[in-house]
């Protein structure tokens, strides 16, 4: 724990709190919130609205069972690893790793709920510490093992961390947000997983400058966190909760400290240690003669993460992390970099990859589309070029479908197929694929026009009986216009409902039929009906 949270954590701001409510506008202005305050300190006095301020205790049913199933954990490392195989290609390493650590971690955890006298005084937490580059699947593992076990989980970058949590992210605050992802339930947090990923840019720069960096300091606190610690469920910078505290003691009451203990929390820490890999690739003098040459120098740079996994507790040490912190990360595992083809099969096997979603978003319009093999191979092999792991398919495949997306919703098509040319030049491959179907209108093209006509009824009151070869020219006109059906429509009947109020008027018409000859043109239709309107009595209209 922070120092300032050792020290009386109130004091300063009981004394600022003091000073603050002398003041009367203060007063006033904070009144409402302290009323409440006090129906909440008094339980006989709970008013319906502090009681929405504050969710009830009462357990969800959800987190019983989650308890439940954490009470009798029972899985076998091979089990979480055949799970973690349904999701994440490759890291056969670093599954049957982490399985064995996240199938001790609670095992003991069910051992000390059970029958805490056969708990191990002695018991080291099988933090783990996952090397390797990024978008490899580190935090996809983790994710997977967290909902595998249905514990909290939550994940943060340890750049963000200022050592002394004024400015900035506390390293307690990793801890309260597990309480946020738990939905405040303090007791299920505390068999949470905290990852903390980007860890190697908190390696202390003293070893190598003389001067220390607040990297150290930041490695101490996240340290204790993972030793064993009590984290104040209230940040210093949680007015709301200070101030209850502070009126707890003004009631002269003690004020409660309501605290989360680390002790069951299982860490995860990750980073790319880039020149880590390079550093243990020098100790293992591997360096030959004619290795370094600058043609196979670049190969090098991609592949020096292979000697990730033979990095030792010296080498992290050189690096710049405290003993004290590498030793409380028992678990070491390195991730392997993703090939081409590794990340052809994330495509075609892992469950709900990123593909899955794009068929989603399409299926959101009733549309579907193939993917040829070619094409698959040819997203795999431009996303291997941009060296972001499977993050680069994200970004071949938003490039690849993005102006699909846009176009095809409001077009007639309903299946298309992508093959490796659509991959290698979208724009023309969609161009062509609507020139194709220019003439093909489907009903949910048609339906964007009765949307319109809704929308019209909805704003004017009047009925437009637009007759089916009027929807279909309607369609065909706002597509050679490149426009939404329905913005065309708003355009073309933009003066109607001025003329239509004169006909209503008139003759207390609310009902007009549409039909080709008002697409064709409307000013002329429009003014042709009132003038006939002209000629009739109210009551005439048809
Ligand atoms: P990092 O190694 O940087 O933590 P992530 O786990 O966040 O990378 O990977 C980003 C995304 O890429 C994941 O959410 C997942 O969809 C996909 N991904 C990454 N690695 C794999 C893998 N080995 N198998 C399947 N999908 C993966």
């Amino acid at each position: 724990m922070s120092k300032k949270d050792d020290d009386n954590p109130f004091e300063e701001m009981q004394k600022q709190l003091r000073d603050l409510l002398k003041n009367k506008n203060v007063q006033v202005a904070f009144a409402p919130f302290m009323q409440s305050m006090n129906a909440n300190d008094d339980p006989g006095k709970k008013s319906e609205d502090s009681v929405k301020d504050n969710p009830p205790d009462e357990p969800e049913p959800t987190r019983d069972e989650k308890l439940e199933s954490i009470r009798a954990f029972n899985r076998k490392p091979k089990e979480i690893r055949d799970y973690l195989d349904r999701f994440v290609i490759r890291q056969e390493q670093a599954k049957r790793v982490l399985s064995v650590a996240v199938c001790d971690h609670y095992n003991h955890i069910r051992t000390c709920l059970n029958d805490s006298q056969k708990a191990n005084a002695s018991y080291v937490k099988p933090n783990v510490l996952l090397l390797g580059p990024t978008g490899v699947g580190k935090t996809f593992l983790m994710r997977n093992v967290a909902q595998l076990i249905g514990v909290p989980f939550v994940k943060a970058d340890a750049t963000k961390f200022s050592e002394t949590g004024y400015v900035g992210y506390d390293v307690d605050d990793l801890v309260r947000d597990l309480v946020k992802s738990a939905d405040g339930d303090a007791e299920l947090a505390q068999y949470g997983i905290v990852y903390v990923d980007e860890i190697d840019k908190i390696a202390s720069e003293a070893s190598k400058s003389g001067r220390d960096v607040s990297g150290r300091g930041v490695q101490i606190n996240l340290l204790k966190l993972m030793e064993e610690t009590d984290v104040n469920l209230h940040s210093p910078q949680d007015m709301m909760g200070q101030m209850k505290a502070f009126m707890e003691m003004q009631k002269g009451g003690k004020p409660s400290k309501p605290t989360i203990s680390t002790k069951n929390i299982l860490f995860i820490v990750s980073g790319a240690f880039d020149q880590l890999g390079e550093n243990v690739r020098k100790r293992l003098n591997l360096n030959r003669i004619g290795f370094g040459s600058s043609d196979e120098q670049s190969h090098n740079e991609t592949s020096v993460s292979r000697f990730l996994g033979q990095a030792e507790t010296r080498d992290f040490i050189d690096y710049g992390f405290e003993p004290e912190f590498i030793g409380r990360l028992p678990v070491r595992v390195a991730c392997e970099e993703l090939s081409k083809d590794d990340l052809r099969d994330i495509l075609l096997t892992s469950e709900g990859n990123v593909l899955e979603q794009y068929r989603n978003d399409f299926s959101g319009y009733n549309i579907e589309f193939k993917m040829t093999d070619d094409a698959v191979g040819k997203i795999a092999e431009k996303a291997a070029e941009e060296k972001t792991g499977a993050r680069g398919l994200v970004t071949v495949l938003e490039k690849t479908f993005r102006d699909f997306k846009f176009e095809l919703p409001s077009t007639g098509i309903r299946f298309f197929e992508v093959d490796d040319q659509t991959v290698e030049n979208p724009e023309s491959a969609m161009s062509e694929l609507i020139e194709q179907n220019r003439d093909q209108v489907d009903d949910s093209m048609l339906s964007d026009v009765d949307r319109f006509v809704d929308e019209f009824k909805r704003n004017h009151g009047f009925e437009l009986r637009i007759r089916k070869p009027a929807k279909v020219a309607l369609v065909k006109l706002a597509t050679d216009e490149n426009r939404s059906v329905l913005a065309f429509c708003e355009k073309k009947f933009s003066d109607f409902q001025h003329g239509l109020s004169i006909i209503s008027q008139r003759t207390g018409k609310k009902s007009f039929v549409i039909d080709r000859k008002a697409i064709d043109d409307p000013d002329k239709e429009l003014s042709k009906w009132v003038v006939d309107s002209f000629g009739k009595k109210p009551g005439e209209g048809e």
